[in-house]
Formats: C-alpha cells, sequence, structure tokens
C-alpha cells in the first residue's frame, strides 16, 4: 500500500497568511498601514484573474492594496511615470507589475524602475544578486513557497540533493539559489540537459517548473523522493479541461515520500508569500524611515 504523504499547500498557505494578518495588525496599531501597488497592463483575462486574487488576499491580511489598470496600448514613459511616483510615494510598500506586459513595453526596463525595496515579486536585479550572494532580500514569491513546504515536510534539508527541472528567472534560478543557501547539492535541468531522467532519479528532492503536462513520471523519481510540482497546466480530456502539474502525479504517487497536487500544492504558496514580501518590504521601510528621522545626538 502506498503510503506517500500530500503535501496541503492550502493549508500551508493559511499558516503563512495568518501570521501574515497578526503581523499586519501589529504594524496598523503602531500607525503603520503596509500598502501593496498592483498595476495590470492590458486586458489579459488569465492577469485580470491573478490581480484579483491577490487583491482580495490582501484584504483578507489587512493590507492595504491599490489597483492600476492601464491601456494595453499605454505608452512605456507613461508606465515608468507611475511605478516613479509609487516609489517616491511612503505610503505604498509593495508594487506589483503583473506580468506579462504588451510586447511594446520593455519587460526587463520596467521591472527594473521598481525600486528594490519594494519589489514584492523579487525580479529587480539587485535582489537577483542579493539571492545569489546570499543576502537577505526580498525573494520570488514561487520558490520562496516551495521551501516553506519543503521545510515543513523534510525539516533540515542540509546535505540533500536537490534537482531543479527548469531554469527561468521566475521559478528554476531562484529556486535553485534558495535550495543551495538551505546546504543542498543542487542539479539544475533544462531543455538541451542529456540524462535528464538518470540524474533526477538521483534526487532526495525534485522540484518540477518545466510547464509541460505530465512530462516527469516515476522513471524520473527516485523510490522515497520529495517532488514539488509547480507546473500548472490546462489539458482538455475529451469534454473536460482541468489542470495538471509537471509530474505524473498517478505515476509518481507510488514511488516517492511525499508530493504536491496540482492544484492545491505550490500555487497557494505564491500568493501567501506575495503577503508575506509585502509585510516584509512594509516593515524595512519603517525601520529605514525611523532611523533617518530620529533626532541627532545632543552635543553638550
Ligand atoms: P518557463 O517556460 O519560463 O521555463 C521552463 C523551463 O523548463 C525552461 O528553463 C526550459 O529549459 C525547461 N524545459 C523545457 N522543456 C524541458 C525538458 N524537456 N526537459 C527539461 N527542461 C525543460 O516556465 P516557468 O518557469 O515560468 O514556469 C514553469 C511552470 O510553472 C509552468 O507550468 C507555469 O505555469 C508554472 N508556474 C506556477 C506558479 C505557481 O504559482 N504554482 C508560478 C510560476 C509558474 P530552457 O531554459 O532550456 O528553455
Amino acid at each position: 500500500m502506498n503510503s506517500a504523504q500530500l503535501i496541503d499547500g492550502k493549508a500551508a498557505a493559511a499558516r503563512v497568511l495568518q501570521q501574515v494578518k497578526v503581523d499586519v495588525a501589529s504594524m496598523v496599531a503602531d500607525g503603520i498601514q503596509p500598502c501593496l501597488a498592483v498595476v495590470l497592463v492590458g486586458e489579459d483575462p488569465a492577469s485580470q484573474v491573478y490581480v484579483r486574487n491577490k487583491i482580495l488576499r490582501a484584504e483578507e491580511c489587512g493590507i492595504r492594496s491599490l489597483e492600476y489598470k492601464l491601456a494595453d496600448d499605454i505608452g512605456e514613459d507613461e508606465l515608468l511615470e507611475l511605478i516613479r511616483r509609487l516609489n517616491a510615494d511612503r505610503e505604498v510598500h509593495g508594487i506589483l507589475l503583473q506580468l506579462p506586459l504588451p510586447a511594446h513595453i520593455e519587460e526587463t526596463l520596467a521591472l527594473q524602475a521598481i525600486d528594490p525595496g519594494k519589489d514584492v515579486d523579487g525580479f529587480h536585479s539587485e535582489n537577483v544578486g542579493g539571492l545569489s550572494q546570499g543576502r537577505t532580500v526580498l525573494t520570488p514569491c514561487t520558490p520562496s513557497g516551495c521551501m516553506q513546504l519543503l521545510h515543513d515536510t523534510v525539516g533540515d534539508l542540509s546535505g540533500k540533493h536537490a534537482v531543479v527541472i527548469g531554469r527561468s528567472n521566475i521559478v528554476g534560478k531562484p529556486m535553485a539559489a534558495l535550495l543551495l543557501q538551505a546546504h543542498c547539492s543542487v542539479t539544475v535541468l533544462h531543455s538541451r540537459s542529456q540524462n535528464a531522467a538518470a540524474l533526477s532519479r538521483q534526487a532526495d528532492i525534485v522540484i518540477a517548473a518545466v510547464g509541460r503536462p505530465r512530462m516527469i513520471d516515476a522513471s524520473w523519481l527516485k523510490p522515497g523522493a520529495v517532488v514539488i510540482d509547480v507546473g500548472i497546466n490546462r489539458i482538455t480530456e475529451g469534454e473536460r479541461s482541468r489542470l495538471v502539474g509537471d509530474v505524473d502525479f498517478d505515476s509518481a504517487l507510488p514511488v516517492v515520500s511525499a508530493i504536491t497536487p496540482v492544484p492545491g500544492g505550490v500555487g497557494p504558496m505564491t500568493i501567501a508569500f506575495l503577503m508575506k514580501n509585502t509585510l516584509i518590504a512594509a516593515q524595512q521601510q519603517a525601520k529605514t524611515h525611523a532611523k533617518s528621522e530620529a533626532p541627532c545626538p545632543s552635543i553638550s
């Protein structure tokens, strides 16, 4: 009989959000209301749903949210001007620029315009560089959520062999950096990797972030491995459309010791860590402002 543990991302996210709510309430009691500005350019239906969910979650945590819906054909300068205004606004602690942007706006330019201290997605090069140097910075939400699930499931990760499948800037690379920080031995696989399944089969921990439905089956997994499935893929089977991960769940389940389901695994953690990052950004800015406003010691 299979005794694999189902890693419950919904329950883990609820715990993270509950703590955020408590910490936000304590900031509000001190006169600071954490605030997240969400900027959406265009009318991509999936992005609209993501933005709505982020705003709802912020409200549940007591985080104030500001929503900026910009037309699809907005000029790059206008977007950069809005970002500059939000950077300068001391009542805004986090800025989230919903991706993807329309093709005429250069994504890197827009992301780099965000104040790194307000970059709650952790995509600014200052935060990316800080992460690779092991400094405490705002780290991307999905990999942070995966790390929390791993710590909850495995405990100490030190010395474990982790294989990350996928090397995107949003998931794969920051995931590898966080695992390295947690003292794992890390292998990163990508579309040019040779013998990928054999390499993956050596891992204690497998993180799948490929974007290919059910690509990773039992032949990629060592017995007893812990599997975190980041993939979210919509597939159609007959009349029905549903979400599946990058891991073939039914094939993997008899082999692994623990696995995240899709949906209900990593997805809820991503949004929970966006709220946590907004709180962290607000706490850091409050500290910086308190320092800069402290009276100079008097000279007698
Ligand atoms: P990208 O498309 O940006 O990256 C996919 C990565 O997979 C690339 O590095 C690519 O390699 C690699 N890859 C593609 N084919 C293979 C293969 N056959 N073998 C090994 N590696 C391969 O995707 P993202 O990282 O943005 O997202 C990955 C998945 O995670 C998607 O399903 C996405 O929807 C989901 N996602 C889920 C989130 C959540 O909250 N749960 C958040 C973000 C993403 P190469 O670099 O060589 O092209």
